[in-house]
Formats: structure tokens, sequence, C-alpha cells
């Protein structure tokens, strides 16, 4: 049998009978934009990420999009972001009108390093973007230790870290908005596109949800120029269905990884590093190689498919060579081109793991 990289119908088989329940519920509703589904998981995905509020928005991109204005940030702001994320993270600030300025990562972790932010910062910059990428959490004391004696918002980008913890807490309101999205491949996976804010700020939430609905409260009553960006009631049941099982498909990801980590530690790749402070969900498992492109082809030719996250870093992108860089990124390029990820996901099982581990013990 094929190896897949990731299963996404997986799920579906498992949850069959509850998500076809749930479709059929809001199909036969009549009700199809916001409404009572999506309250319902707004509130269980509140509860669940120990935030006071979400609000269910149209997909990732708009959730940070939505952060971002609600904090009113726009045209000559600045927004530190990382050097090596997915674009979505970037082109948000783009969006507003702002500036992304990188700054570069712990090369061992992926994720944004706090000791390289004080060096970025100028008059002009308003806040801080932290992605917790791969699923494991950033550093957020240490980003938050700057953000607060300068004034800054912290957002985090957690579309890759549903279920994720810093310190013993949930992702979901260390900073003052935090962005997620239900893209179907992400550990909380929707069936199309959604996407999510949560936050302890109520006026924020308020802020956010109001820009999200064409900037009205109450229908045909436009308080600000909104967006429509509301979060599917079909994906809201789904996701409902979903979220229950979310801790269980997490531990079936990190026991993925702790065999990777434990079996792959002398074939000389460079493996993912877990600060004891993290307590990730492996949504990607990215190791790094100084012969990817060789490593790449044999373990394919091994039957074991792999994947970059991600061949060329933002700067790097076409989409951005007219950004004025002020220092070169050469942490983030490196990345770019030595990572790729192993499949991982809550349906891989064992026997799968072991051909995997075989392969890449075999290539090394
Ligand atoms: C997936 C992703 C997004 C964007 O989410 P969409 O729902 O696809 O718009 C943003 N940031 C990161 C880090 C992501 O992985």
């Amino acid at each position: 049998m094929n190896i897949p990289f990731f299963d996404l119908a997986a799920a579906y088989r498992e949850l069959k009978e509850e998500i076809d329940g749930a479709v059929a519920r809001v199909m036969a509703s009549g009700w199809y934009i916001q409404g009572e589904e999506v309250e319902a998981f707004e509130a269980d995905f509140a509860g669940y990420c120990e935030a006071k509020h979400a609000i269910g928005v149209a997909n990732g991109l708009d959730a940070l999009v939505l952060a971002l204005r609600a904090l009113d940030i726009g045209p000559g702001d600045e927004v530190l972001v990382p050097s090596n994320t997915f674009i979505a993270t970037w082109l948000a600030v783009s969006e507003v009108g702002a500036m992304p300025v990188p700054v570069e990562p712990v090369p061992t972790t992926h994720n944004i390093d706090p000791s390289r932010l004080a060096d970025a910062i100028t008059p002009h910059t308003r806040a801080v973007i932290a992605v917790h990428l791969y699923g494991q959490s950033a550093d957020l004391d240490g980003i938050a230790a700057v953000t607060r004696a300068r004034g800054l918002y912290l957002i985090e980008d957690a579309a890759q870290a549903q279920g994720a913890r810093y310190r013993g807490r949930r992702i979901g309101a260390h900073g003052d908005a935090v962005c997620w999205s239900f893209y179907p491949a992400k550990n909380l996976g929707a069936m199309g596109d959604g996407g999510a804010v949560t936050t302890d700020d109520a006026g924020l939430a308020d802020k956010i949800r109001i820009l999200g609905n064409y900037g009205s409260r109450r229908k045909y009553h436009n308080e600000v120029r909104g967006r429509n960006s509301r979060l599917d009631p079909l994906q809201a049941a789904i996701l409902k269905v979903k979220l229950p099982v979310l801790d269980q498909w997490n531990d079936r990801r990190r026991a993925i990884a702790e065999r990777y980590i434990a079996e792959l530690a002398d074939t000389g790749l460079i493996l993912p590093e877990v600060p004891d402070w993290a307590e990730p969900v492996w949504h990607q498992f990215v190791v790094r190689s100084q012969n990817r492109a060789a490593d790449m082809e044999r373990l394919d030719e091994m039957g074991v498919p792999t994947q970059i996250h991600y061949p060329l870093a933002p700067s790097q992108q076409p989409a951005y060579n007219d950004l004025p860089l002020r220092s070169p990124l050469p942490i983030a390029e490196k990345l770019a081109a030595e990572v790729f990820s192993l499949p991982i996901g809550p349906h891989q099982d064992s026997e799968i793991t072991d051909r995997i581990i075989d392969a890449v013990r075999k290539i090394r």
C-alpha cells in the first residue's frame, strides 16, 4: 500500500456518522449564515483554548487581517513577523497596508527569536506576530517581555497549533489576539475553509465580530467599513464534532513524533528541538538535511512521500521582491534550503510509521 503524506479523508471515515448527522441538521435547519451552529462552536472553541471569546471567520488569513484591523494597524505601521513563516502571516500585514518586518528564528525550534526583536523595532512598529510554527509554541514570555516594554501588541498566528500548550496553558489568549485556521489539513480541520480569532479582550472581540460582518451589529446599520468574513455554519457544525477528539488525535501525532525523535536520533538528520516549556501538537514533523534533494528522492523511491514546508522564505518570493529588507536573512534562507517534512497524522498507523523509520534509516 502507498503511504499517503496525509490522509485527509481518514478523519471523515472515523467520524462519519456524527459528521453526516451534523451536516443533515444544518441543511434541514434552513439557517445557512451565522446563527446557533456558529455560536455553539465558538463557545466550545473558546473554552477549549482557555480564552474568554472566540469569533468565527472565513479563514486563517482573514483572522489575521481582522485582528490587525481591529487593533487599528494600517498604512505607515510596521509589524514584526517571522522570516520563515507560511506567507499568510506576511500577506495579512500587507493587506492592511502595513509593512511586514522579518525577524529571524531560533534555528533549532524554527520559531521567532525574542532576542532579535529589539533591533527590528522602529518608531513605526506597532505589533509582533508570533507564529507557532509546525505546532510548537513560540517563546511567548520572551516575546511578551519585549512587546510589553515597548507598548506593542502581540498577535499570535496559531494556524498550526490547535491544542498546543505553552508552560502548561493552552495557546488561545496569551497575546492580545490569537488567529486560527481550520483549513482541512490543520490539526483541527474543517471540510472547506474556516478560521477564528480568540482573545480575552471583550472590546477587541466585539470589533472583530463587527468588522467581519460588514461593519454591522444590527442588519443594515453599518458602524464601520467592514467586510464579509464569517465562519460557515456547516463548517462550524463539523468542527464541533471534531473538537472533542482533537486531544486524542494530537496524542497520536505525539506518539509518532516521539518515535521519530528516538529512532532517528543517530541518522545525522537534524531533528526538531522541544524546549521544556513547549507541548507541541506536531502539525508537521520537520527535519533538516544538507542533502535534502537526494534524501527526498531516495525516500520517494522507497514509497515514502515527503514535502517541504516551505521551499522559499516569504522574502524570497516574487510577491515580496519589492520589499525593502533592512538586513539579510541567512537563517530563513538556510532553513528553506534544508527542511523537509516526514509524514505524520492522527490516522497514520504504527506499521506505516515503522516503514517510514526503516526507510529513513536505510538512506542515512
Ligand atoms: C494555514 C496558515 C494560515 C492561513 O490559513 P488559511 O485558513 O489557509 O487562510 C496562516 N498562517 C499559518 C502559519 C498557516 O499555516
